[in-house]
């Protein structure tokens, strides 16, 4: 079965299949924190420059779902309505909980992300306000302040820019 899979299906289709946008033969890896595409795709097979993650194409599936070699193998003979004859089965309803799992995290994070993103507004805010106020009497306790929300504003954005 593998290699009939092998010599059908390329890792393109794979990616194609399961939502990855390929860009000069490369993807977002699925596998860790992917801001650039940093996993390049072969004919049959993949390499993560980022998380050095490797394998063939139906490794690859077996990652992304979280299968063993014949499941995922089973799940591209069923994904590809390739036929081929198999009694496989596969727990469909693991791919699932797996799925829903990543999704509600997904959201989650999202949600932080966002609340997040509403604390820095304020912080930029306040020291917009405080800015306009500093006058040469009262510039010690405002610069004081002011490099406070900064450093907030500063180490708020960190975390933000590694949350994806
Ligand atoms: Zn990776």
């Amino acid at each position: 079965m593998k290699e009939q899979i092998l010599s059908i299906i390329s890792m393109r289709d794979i990616a194609d299949k399961y939502g990855y946008k390929i860009k000069n033969n490369m993807i977002c890896c699925p596998f860790h924190n992917d801001k650039t595409a940093s996993m390049k795709i072969y004919d049959k097979s993949f390499y993560c420059f980022g998380c050095n993650k490797t394998g063939d194409l139906i490794q690859f599936v077996e990652y992304l779902f979280n299968l063993n070699f014949k499941e995922a193998m089973q799940k591209i003979n069923l994904d590809f309505n390739l036929n081929l004859s198999s009694n496989i089965k596969i727990d469909y309803d693991k791919i699932k909980s797996i799925q829903e799992e990543k999704q509600r995290k997904e959201k989650q994070k999202n949600i932080i992300f966002q609340q997040k993103c509403d604390i820095l507004l304020s912080y930029n805010r306040y020291i917009k306000y405080f800015s306009k106020r500093i006058n040469k009497n009262n510039w010690e306790n405002y610069t004081h302040i002011i490099a406070f929300l900064k450093d907030k504003a500063e180490m708020l954005e960190f975390e933000l820019d590694n949350m994806y």
